[in-house]
């Protein structure tokens, strides 16, 4: 890893020695053949970072988990039923799928502003005629700047959903998941509609923060909404949309507009910029990739070990995956995946700390004593 001093241009040569040191701690480029995806793997958390974070911040996250995983509570994995969000975090990633099962995980901002916005309702709210040019508060206010929302592309989706009848909204208070027995598979999808013609169909709604440039939809949530249409037989549906909202946040300077997202107060303003649409409809391509993931997914219960295809990781993905801090896979170090997630894969290498940090960096004095 020499070159990465010249590499990282943004840093002090202290800071570049930390960050490689850090980097080898968690496992990087523990040989040769791998620096070239540790390089990568710098460049791609470099273009997420925010702005108020540097690499450093981001990897001495990923290095506390792990140092002081022990500290983590751990989940009580009942295998009795598959959920739809079980398929879809396995075909994310089965390590996700693992440390999910094993880890009560943290939330991220993003995905607590998610859960703001799913029980918020955002399609039915957005729909609500009262709604439109409103500028009261509350979830009204996500739709001042809806522009270009609507365009040709999604026009033919909100018809539908105006033209269709309401049956199931997932988010409500005291609804219930629908229940598979036969393939002991339970789903809450966001929205259940039947259309003027009487065919039922499923909406379920994803967030993204960011205009989304293209409209590429993700095979995870895909087959979430596929586990609804074939596996949630009381619902009987037709077909299904997957529906993707841009949002943007932005900060104002009043008391009045507080959100409170990881117990934190903060003074953000959460709108809705851009809304793609896919339809899925059944054919023997989305039932068979169902019908795979979901043996893949109950063999991997049962026999609690699975392989993990080192080709299969892919950077974009780890660096902003939800449990990227306790996981090791994504050093490509391990080839097999337990279920549990096992702690050989969270240990951190023995490296010693660098001399020429030693005499002065007070603020990581905490980093000597690791094992
Ligand atoms: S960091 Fe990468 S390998 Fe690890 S769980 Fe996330 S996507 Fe999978």
């Amino acid at each position: 890893m020499e070159d990465l001093w010249n590499y990282l241009t943004n840093y002090t040569s202290k800071q570049s020695i930390f960050i490689k040191y850090l980097l080898k701690r968690l496992g990087f480029g523990s040989n040769k053949s791998e620096e070239t995806y540790c390089y990568e793997y710098i460049e791609k958390l470099k273009g997420i970072l925010k702005k108020e974070e540097n690499l450093i911040d981001v990897l001495l996250r990923d290095y506390n988990t792990k140092k002081y995983i022990q500290q983590i509570p751990l989940k009580q994995f009942s295998a009795s039923y598959l959920t739809a969000s079980d398929l879809a975090e396995y075909v994310f990633c089965p390590v996700a799928f693992s440390i999910n099962k094993t880890y009560e995980t943290k939330s991220n901002i993003e995905s607590d502003i998610g859960l703001i916005m799913h029980d918020e309702r955002v399609l039915l709210s957005y729909l609500e005629k009262d709604v439109i040019g409103a500028t009261g508060s509350g979830i009204s206010q996500r739709f001042k700047e809806r522009n270009g929302v609507i365009n040709s592309s999604n026009q033919a989706f909100f018809t539908e959903i105006e033209n269709s009848t309401l049956l199931y909204s997932g988010h409500s208070e005291n609804r219930v998941p629908y229940i598979n027995k036969d393939k002991n598979f339970t789903g809450q999808p966001d929205y259940v509609f039947r259309n003027s013609k009487g065919k039922i169909f499923i909406v379920e709604e994803k967030y993204h923060e960011g205009l989304r440039e293209k409209t590429n939809f993700y095979n995870n949530h895909k087959i979430q909404l596929a586990s609804y249409i074939y596996l949630l037989n009381q619902i009987g549906a037709d077909y299904g949309y997957l529906v993707y909202w841009s949002y943007y946040r932005k900060t104002y300077y009043t008391n009045t507009n507080y959100n409170t997202i990881n117990n934190q107060p903060v003074k953000q303003w959460i709108g809705v910029n851009k809304c793609d649409v896919m339809i899925l409809r059944k054919n023997d391509n989305v039932e068979s990739f169902l019908e795979r993931t979901l043996n893949n997914v109950k063999s991997f219960v049962d026999v609690k070990s699975t392989i993990f295809e080192l080709n299969s990781l892919n950077i974009n993905k780890c660096v902003s995956c939800a449990y990227t801090n306790y996981c090791g896979h994504k050093t490509k170090r391990f080839t097999k995946i337990t279920l549990p997630y096992i702690k050989d894969f969270t240990k951190l290498m023995f490296v010693p700390y660098p001399e020429e940090l030693k005499k002065q960096d007070k603020d990581n004095t905490n980093l000597k004593d690791s094992e």
